[in-house]
């Protein structure tokens, strides 16, 4: 689905208010829950948080901060096999840096083991839960269709004392991992498939990063959700379309607990989901641990920490979130929005730099040999605040090997042999021919200056049709230059089933130049978390593992321009 048809169906916004917003205002002004409002968000620390994370994050946070709630971070930490503190600590990290913080509110689903255990054992009591000792091969024969009632288990109606024995033993670690499961008692007939007899409690015996070893059964996500929701009073919990069907289960386990004055209610809005992009933290995962990409935080991963690396701003990030909006309805959101956005935020905020990623020497031959002269650059034209920087110019510069061409076709505007044009900020130069090695590589280009063409002198209102960067050759810095593109090469990839997932990789999703020559101010003042605009290039920011002084290395975050519509369309 295109963007414009997303918006066309986006549900009426009141007030300025998204569909979510609205549910949470009408609840308020009707008094329920005593008029509090409590959100949450949920991740399970199995992975890094990406893209896909923060539109829930802008949601839950954001919604609460709206009309004066809290929202709270739970850590949705019910399978210890996958989890990690690794992952606690970045998804912490990640939230504060997107602007949001959860105060003392920091819970975990794990603390809530004890009261979950205590709610199981009475739901065993009351005959609406039993152990079911088949495999679960054999429970999801049993489970039927969704026209087609499912199967009832032999272990179903077994009696009361033998289940809560055997749930306890479970939990005393005295059965294998999938030998038996607690399972609600509903009714195998629903039409909701959720409501056959779902899992409560499996066996795990895995160390737990929170509570060791304590633990034998894990509770499910269904059955451990809404409680800890309701645990937390939490009033609006807010999820993506995916759990729409699990909700009347949410109700049923909620109801459990819950009474007139306050229960927990499930909202669900549409996941974010990026063309040339993967975002399950499954396929994630496996580019981490394959190799295929430098750690979770590659500057090509869609993971926040990736993003951030990338020279990303939480702005941007947030300004796109607003423009693909919250709906009903599941879309695919073109990455090129994306772009968009980080591209209009860098506008506004990077400094402009000179920088040369593909360097060729041009020697201006009537300039004396020892004079620098150092030419006021602007900061940032779209920031009058922003100033000026001096940046020197001296006989021997670089400029781009494409910006020169000894034989070039029509309506080439740059460097060759007779043709004028002006070096940025400094003077117009006219070339007068180049120096080629045996293979026919320009080697040295040769070129002439008109002292008159300086700005603020009378000839600098003279009118050359191209503008080059440049860096001073005896002045200038080296440094790295990571030139990052899409990690994927087709749009769909988080859907293409028939192909193997290395075949859509992108091979050149990052080419690393070695030698860029730097204007002095950049070398000098660049610090991990600033934006430059690389004049002609593109916006980059120092990498903030690699780069130090010395040794810079920059991340290119964006091209100027967005060259794939024409290339890929
Ligand atoms: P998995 O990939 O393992 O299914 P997940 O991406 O759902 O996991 P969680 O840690 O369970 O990860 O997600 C935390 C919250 O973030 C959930 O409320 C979930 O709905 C939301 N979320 C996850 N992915 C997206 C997405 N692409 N768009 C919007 N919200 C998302
Ligand atoms: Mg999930």
């Amino acid at each position: 689905m295109s963007e414009n048809e997303n918006k066309e169906l986006m549900p009426e916004k009141e007030g300025g208010l998204n569909f979510v917003e609205q549910i949470v205002a009408d609840d308020l002004k009707a008094g329920k829950n005593g008029g509090r409002l409590s959100t949450r968000f949920p991740p399970e620390p199995n992975g890094y948080l990406h893209i896909g994370h923060a539109k829930a994050i802008c949601m839950d946070f954001g919604v609460a901060e709206k009309f004066g709630g809290t929202c709270n971070l739970r850590f949705d930490d019910t399978n210890p096999v996958k989890e990690d503190v690794e992952y606690v600590d970045s998804i912490r990290e990640d939230i504060h840096w997107l602007g949001f913080d959860w105060g003392d509110r920091e819970y975990y689903a794990s603390d809530y083991f004890p009261q979950l255990y205590d709610l199981a054992l009475r739901m065993i009591k009351e005959g609406k839960a039993y152990v079911d000792e088949q495999t679960s091969e054999q429970i999801a024969e049993q489970k039927g269709t969704p026209t087609q009632p499912g199967v009832e288990s032999p272990y179903r109606n077994r009696p009361i004392a033998e289940n809560l024995d055997l749930f306890q033993r479970m939990n005393a670690g005295e059965f294998e991992e999938g030998s038996m499961v607690l399972r609600a008692k509903i009714d195998m007939a629903s039409s909701n498939m959720h409501f056959r007899d779902p899992i409560m409690y499996r066996i795990i015996k895995h160390s737990h990063h929170r509570t060791g070893d304590k633990w034998k059964v894990y509770p499910m996500y269904d059955f451990a959700h809404g409680q800890s929701d309701y645990f937390e009073g939490v009033t609006h919990s807010i999820c993506t379309l995916e759990f729409v069907p699990h909700r009347p289960l949410y109700e049923y386990f909620v109801k459990e607990l819950a009474d007139d004055s306050y229960c927990p209610r499930q909202i669900e809005f549409n996941r974010l989901n990026l063309t040339y992009t993967v975002l399950s933290k499954r396929k994630l995962l496996q580019l981490v641990k394959e190799g295929l990409v430098d750690g979770w935080d590659d500057p090509r991963m869609p993971t926040i920490s990736g993003l951030r690396r990338r020279g990303y701003t939480p702005e941007s990030i947030k300004s796109f979130i607003n423009r693909i909006g919250y709906t009903k309805y599941e879309a695919v959101n073109d990455i090129s929005l994306l772009e968009y956005s980080i591209r209009e935020d860098l506008n506004k905020r990077a400094t402009r730099v000179c920088a040369v990623i593909d360097p060729v020497k041009v020697v201006i031959s009537n300039y004396p040999e020892d004079l620098t002269e150092y030419m006021e650059m602007e900061n940032n034209p779209e920031d009058p605040e922003s100033g000026t920087h001096k940046m020197p110019f001296s006989r021997e510069i670089y400029i781009e090997r494409d910006d020169f061409m000894e034989n070039p076709p029509k309506k080439f505007f740059r460097m060759t042999p007779g043709g004028e044009v002006r070096l940025k900020g400094a003077y117009i130069v006219k070339c007068t021919g180049c120096k080629k090695d045996a293979d026919g590589n320009v080697e040295e280009i040769y070129c002439e200056y008109d002292p008159d063409t300086k700005s603020g002198m009378p000839g600098s209102m003279r009118k050359v049709k191209g503008t080059l960067h440049w860096v001073s050759a005896r002045h200038c810095a080296d440094a790295e230059v990571r030139l990052y593109d899409r990690l994927f090469n087709v749009e769909n990839a988080s859907e293409v089933k028939d192909r193997d997932f290395h075949e859509l990789l992108n091979p050149d999703s990052m080419k690393v130049v070695e030698h860029a020559k730097i204007e002095p101010f950049l070398a000098e003042n660049a610090k991990p978390g600033d934006h430059f605009q690389f004049q002609r290039i593109g916006y980059f920011t120092p990498d903030k593992k690699d780069s130090k002084p010395g040794k810079l290395v920059f991340n290119r975050t964006i091209t100027l321009k967005d060259s794939w519509q024409k290339i890929n369309k």
